[in-house]
This record gives structure tokens, sequence and C-alpha cells, in this order.
């Protein structure tokens, strides 16, 4: 029997980030301040970034180096396992080869760590005590609280109320790490105190838990804000299951034709794809096929123009050049929570727009579909965000089948699904369904793009 599993020893572990913005073969659009449509600068980032996050943000430096500190807190759960899924591609009756890189392993369930736990030591360094953040369904709080908890500092996450209410679990997890948590808008700051006087009964919104979680760390000199996607430096954070992989796919003997991920800012995705996109880029494997996954209720990169927008809903946060749905657009409630972003990392959608990687739009049934079938031969619960992944290679290794074609598949594994069993009972028993492409939405939203000098 073939192995199934690539275990890396923690002395093998990556010491250093990748950043692609040098190797880019044209530089990356410049970003605009909110407020003033100027391009933004360091200095305007200081009151809320540690100056550490804000130079990589910028770094012209190819590889950098992993603190010491943060690589001992990575090696309690790093390196993830890389696995091949021998059982699927029996399944699937296919010459292709499935591997899938699992993050699925970190305390808090997926990749949101690796860039919760940098940050959290960057801001601790800088004398930071506090640091402020927003969640939905609770994925990347959770990461935060679980990053400040390592490196003893505290943390507050604005959770947007309505999934306060309906998903107690990762509420429960961050207070069982020490973050306080409430259900945003707050009594806590005055945009929630406006908005709760206004309306009581507000069931809260991402842009609003934004903005209570800027506005907190705006007004408190001892806090700051942390993201957990989109930036540059997050996708940096995350390049390590990259440079894991390409260690592991060593071992193996193999080297990926294919590279699929799911994307919502793009994080987890890119983390994987950049670290072997300097082969296409220097000419080495031109031919290597990276394809962006996302939900078809939020098609940001196969349905949105190329323009500048919000990077946030709240329009508080710098102004992005991205494939956008607009920013005050509202996707429907489909169960990839982490999918429903209107825009995507600037690092991602410059690469699409170059043509080096692609996209696709996929329905949640088929996706769920892909995660039942994925359960049954690997046995692993997928959480509906990487869902996505398991689809898209499930139907490329069909391919490679009816094609009598051996492609070796890289499957970007975020997370698992364990918290998401309503949504697998809801599939499982047939009540689950799809929602078309809301095209009207995004036109209205589409009207509300910021003015930039340049766009
Ligand atoms: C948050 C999340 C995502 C989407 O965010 P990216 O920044 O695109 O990676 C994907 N998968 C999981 C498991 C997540 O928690």
């Amino acid at each position: 029997m073939e192995r199934t599993k690539f275990i890396l020893d923690e002395k093998a572990m990556p010491t250093k980030w990748y950043n692609v913005l040098p190797d880019l073969p044209e530089p990356l659009p410049p970003v605009y301040h909110p407020v003033t449509l100027k391009p933004v600068t360091p200095d305007d980032m200081k009151p809320i970034f540690p100056m550490a996050v804000i130079m990589q943000e910028f770094s012209p430096e190819r590889y950098i180096e992993i603190p010491e500190e943060v690589q001992a807190v990575y090696r309690t759960w790093r390196p993830t396992v890389l696995h091949r899924a021998h059982r699927l591609e029996k399944a699937l009756d296919t010459p292709a080869k499935i591997f899938f890189k699992y993050e699925g392993t970190s305390q808090a369930g997926s990749h949101k760590p690796n860039t919760a736990v940098a940050q959290a030591y960057y801001n601790k360094q800088e004398g930071i005590k506090r640091l402020t953040t927003e969640t939905g369904a609770g994925q990347w709080g959770s990461a935060l609280a679980m990053g400040c908890a390592f490196f003893g500092i505290e943390c507050k996450v604005y959770m947007v109320k309505v999934s306060y209410n309906q998903k107690p679990y990762r509420r429960i997890l961050m207070e069982t790490w020490g973050a306080k948590c409430v259900a945003s808008p707050s009594e806590d700051t005055k945009i929630g105190r406006a908005i709760l006087a206004d309306n009581p009964n507000s069931p809260g919104s991402l842009g609003i838990a934004i903005s209570e979680a800027i506005e907190d760390a705006a007004t408190h000199d001892d806090t700051h804000y942390s993201i957990g996607s989109v930036l540059n430096h997050v996708l940096l954070h995350q390049t390590i299951i990259g440079e894991e992989t390409r260690k592991q796919m060593e071992m193996a003997d193999a080297y990926p034709d294919i590279i699929v991920g799911c994307v919502g800012g793009g994080s987890n995705f890119a983390g994987q794809f950049l670290p072997w996109i300097r082969d296409k880029l220097s000419g080495k494997k031109p031919n290597m096929r990276i394809i962006c996954v996302e939900p078809q209720a939020c098609p940001s990169l196969t349905k949105g123009p190329y323009t500048y927008d919000y990077g946030d809903t709240a329009g508080m946060a710098p102004i992005l050049k991205m494939y956008t749905l607009g920013h005050t657009f509202v996707p429907p409630p489909v169960h990839a929570g982490g999918l429903r972003y209107h825009g995507m990392a600037p690092i991602i959608c410059h690469l699409y727009r170059l043509g080096l990687v692609e996209a696709r739009a996929e329905h949640q049934k088929a996706v769920f579909e892909a995660g039942v079938q994925f359960a049954r031969t690997e046995g692993i619960i997928t959480g509906p965000e990487p869902c996505h992944d398991l689809r898209v290679a499930i139907d490329e290794a069909i391919k490679c089948r009816e094609a009598g074609e051996a492609k070796t598949i890289l499957i970007a594994h975020s997370g698992h699904g364990h918290f998401d069993l309503a949504a697998y009972d809801e599939y499982l028993s047939g009540r689950m369904k799809d929602y078309a492409y809301p095209a009207e939405k995004v036109k209205e939203a589409l009207k509300h793009l910021p003015k930039v000098p340049s766009a």
C-alpha cells in the first residue's frame, strides 16, 4: 500500500513566510484612504495595527522570518498533515492522485490561527494590551481569542447579534479562551448605542460589528484592531501552509497539476498556492492550474467588476482594488459563512486579472454532496467552506477518469465542520436549497462604490 499520510517533523517546520509581492510581474494597484481618498501610508494604519504588521503589508522582502515565539506556538499544532485521499480516488475510480493538506487540526479547527497567533504576538511586542475584532459565525473570533490567550493579551469580539443568538458554540470557545464576546450592536460603543436607540431589535451585521471593533480600538490607547483575511499581511502569515506542503509533496514524490481551494477573503487558499505560484511566475511550471472556488450566492471573482471598493461593509476600511459585488451587498444566507464576503484579497484579484489563477462558482447543494462523499470515504466532516474545494476536486478527478489522465490534484482543506452539523442535517434531510446569483441586489450595491481619483 502506498503511503496515505505525509508527516513533517516539528524540526522541519518552515521558519519563514513567503511574500509574493517582490515576485509579482506587475506591482499591486495603490490602496486609498476611506476619508481623504489619498493613497494610504503606513502612518495612516498606525492607530489600529502594530508597525511590524504594517511593514509586512508593503514589504519588498521575499522571505520573512517567523519569530521564535510564533514558531513555538505554531508547533502546538503544526506541521499539519498532508493526506493522500486513496479511498476517495477509489470511490471515484479515477487515475488522478488526490492530496489534501488539512488545517482542521488547529485548536480552533481552521487555518485562521496561523495569522491570529502572529498578530497577537506582534501587538504584544509593541506593548498593546488588548485586541478587538468582529466575527460573524465565530470562526475568526475564536481563532483570535486563542491567539490572545497564548500571548496574555485581552481580546474583545463583537459578534453579529443573530449569530450570537443562533450559534452559541463558537462564543463559548471564545469565552473559554478568555475573550469577551458581546452581541453587536452593543451598549459598549457610541455607534452601537446609536443603532440600539434607533432600533433595539437590530439583528446586527458584519458592517456594524466592524464599526464597533474599530471605534473601540481607535478610542483606547492600549488597544488595536485585528483582521482575519483579505490584507497582504494575513495572506503572508498563511503561507506556512504552502511552505509545509511543498516539503510534504516532495516526500510524496509528487507535484500538483491542479491546486484547488475556497476563497472568502482569500487567505487560506493564498496561503497554500502562493508558495507554488512562484514556479508558475518563474516559468518552471507554466501549466499548473490554480482554481479559486466561491459560492454561486456570492461570486465576487466570477461576476464582480474589477474596481475600487471599501474593504469592509461599513465604509471605514481602506479602499482596495478588487473584484467586488459592492460593499453594501448582503449575500443570501448560504451555510459557508466564511465565503460571504463582498470582495476578495487584492493579491488574488491581481493574479486573476493577470490570468495566473482561475475561478469557479458552485451551488451549495452540490458542495454538500461532495462534503458527504468525502466524509463517507475519508472520514472527515468538512466545513461548508472547504466543501467547495471538494466539489471542484471531485469534478476534476472525474474528468481525469474520462480522459484517462493521471493528474495530481492538491486540495487546500481549510477546516472541519463540527460546528456546522445543522447544515449537514439540512442537506441530508433534503431541506437545503440553492440560491440563484442575486443579480439585481448586486446591481444596486454597485451604485454605491467610492470614487477614487484614478478609478
Ligand atoms: C474563514 C474561513 C474561510 C474563508 O476565509 P479565507 O480568508 O478565504 O480563507 C475558509 N475556510 C474556513 C474553514 C474558514 O474558517
